[in-house]
């Protein structure tokens, strides 16, 4: 299990990149943030820091 970014959503407000544990997030080229699911240890925090519920696990 990882957690996932809507890119939809998405409004690259770097907050989750900056909170997360892992530091497996990262804003893209395409200005979306990004998770690498490799790393990615589904704490959560990434969705409870986002203003627009963008992050969830898959
Ligand atoms: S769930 Fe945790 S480890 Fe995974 S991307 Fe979000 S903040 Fe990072
Ligand atoms: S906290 Fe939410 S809106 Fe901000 S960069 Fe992360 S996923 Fe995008």
């Amino acid at each position: 299990m990882a957690y996932k970014i809507d890119k939809e959503k998405c409004i690259a407000c770097g907050a989750c990149v900056e909170a997360c544990p892992m530091g497996c997030i990262a804003i893209g080229s395409d200005g979306k943030a990004e998770v690498n699911q490799d790393i990615c240890i589904s704490c959560g925090t990434c969705a409870a820091v986002c203003p627009v519920e963008a992050p969830a696990e898959e």
